[in-house]
């Protein structure tokens, strides 16, 4: 096939049971979001570039190799969102929800672009779900943010994960951090890469970060011991929150976020089971974004999930199947004629919940047998010339092989019958 007419590099079509666990992924997360009262946000996939380029910062990869940027016919620049935040907090300053005072909690999921290098668990078109939790400056928001990640995770079951956290202090504790750090690493210039140079004059927190060059820094200063009264307050809260509601966390003092807005509390959830791509979900306070971008001075934390990496971890330990909820039910037309009567008891046994393929007088019956179990029936009907004369059915159980004939006027209260004694 011509690559024009392949999925584009990086990107996946999502089938059977990805699908299906998709599915259960949003509504295990909508559950657990309205157990906290957040509200879901549906915002448009793509946006002005400048949104993404002020709120996620010039120097992060995102903004400078990462976006699907394109001019549309008025020269107008867009691109397609990279991840949620930046539209939520567009959304939160657009419909002036600060006026209202108080806090809102909003959560989002949807497809997310990034032109990255594709590999396993990395791909350039993904999906997230993720909330922002606006007008709290308390630890315990911070607290509640990553015990809801958690429990999306635990009720989605990925089996065991761990939640590492850091503070990246606040802009005036950090500023001096950075100087400190910054001395310490022209220090070790020689022994650092091209990569981590070019971060140092833009982001040197990004240096403790870096795969290759954070090993040979083990001497260098962490913000923790740097941290502010108030930082270190608010930080000491937070984790003590979360111990005393049982949730055990790592504290990862080299832990910065590749986006520029963060500060205070920060954390990554990383997976055992999901190799070089690890991290299943991140985030952390941003109190300075909302008013950076135009808005009033609001607090704020949230969390994104990658949806692809948890589904992965999921499929992992359990394999989703078709439901074997006893109500699959294939009706076969053995001849032409018990056509319309078999298309006329198919509508009627949807209607009553029954999960009933379209049926087709053309294919055979062995075919059609095995294609019921493969779609998880339990029975099957047969109409052929003699049902059709007796003006009954041949109702065959697929589990235990037995059958037997029904009028066809009483084939829904047999089933259900049936379906009470199973
Ligand atoms: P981030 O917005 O970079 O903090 O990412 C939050 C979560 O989204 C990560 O922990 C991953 O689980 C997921 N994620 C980010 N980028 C990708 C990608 N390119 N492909 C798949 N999942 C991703």
């Amino acid at each position: 096939m011509s690559a024009h007419l392949q999925a584009p590099k990086g990107t996946r079509d999502l089938f059977g049971n990805d699908v299906r666990d998709f599915a259960v992924l949003e509504t295990v997360a909508r559950q657990v979001f309205s157990l906290y009262s957040f509200e879901e946000v549906r915002t448009p996939i793509f946006e002005h570039v400048e949104l993404f380029a002020r709120s996620l910062g010039d120097t992060s990869d995102v903004v400078q190799k990462e976006m699907f940027s394109f001019t549309d016919r008025g020269e107008r620049t867009f691109a397609l969102r990279p991840e949620g935040t930046a539209s939520i907090v567009r959304y939160f300053i657009e419909q002036n929800l600060a006026v209202k005072g108080g806090s809102h909690r909003l959560f989002y999921m949807g497809p997310m672009f990034r032109a990255e290098r594709p590999q396993a668990g990395r791909y350039r078109q993904f999906w997230q779900i993720g909330c922002e939790y606006f007008g709290s400056a308390e630890p315990s928001a911070d607290a509640d943010i990553v015990i809801i990640l958690a429990t999306i995770l635990k009720s989605f079951h990925i089996g065991d994960f761990s939640i590492h956290v850091n503070s990246l202090g606040c802009k005036t504790c950090r500023q001096a951090y950075r100087e400190t750090l910054l001395g310490y690493l022209k220090g070790k210039e020689s022994i650092l890469s091209a990569e981590s140079k070019e971060r140092m004059t833009k982001n040197p927190l990004r240096v403790l970060d870096s795969k290759v060059d954070g090993p040979k820094l083990g001497d260098a200063p962490v913000m923790k011991d740097h941290l502010c009264g108030a930082c270190r307050a608010h930080y000491g809260q937070f984790l003590s929150l979360l111990t005393s509601a049982s949730f055990k966390v790592e504290e990862n003092p080299r832990l910065v976020r590749g986006l520029d807005y963060y500060n205070g509390p920060v954390f990554e959830v990383v997976s055992p089971l999901l190799g070089a791509q690890s991290a299943v979900g991140a985030g952390g306070r941003y109190d300075e974004l909302v008013s950076s971008l135009g808005g009033a001075r609001v607090p704020a934390v949230g969390f994104a999930l990658g949806m692809d990496r948890v589904v992965l971890a999921h499929q992992k330990l359990e394999k989703s199947a078709l439901p074997v909820d006893g109500n699959g039910l294939l009706i076969i037309p053995m001849v032409d004629d018990a056509l319309p009567v078999a298309f006329a008891l198919a509508h009627e046994l949807r209607s009553l919940g029954y999960r009933v393929p379209p049926v087709s007088a053309k294919k055979k019956l062995k075919n059609q047998l095995s294609l019921a179990v493969d779609l998880g029936a339990n029975w099957a009907i047969l109409i052929g010339e003699d049902e059709l004369k007796t003006k009954e059915i041949t109702l065959k159980n697929l589990q235990t092989r037995t059958q037997e004939k029904i009028a066809m006027k009483d084939v829904a209260t047999q089933l259900k019958k049936q379906r009470t004694v199973r």
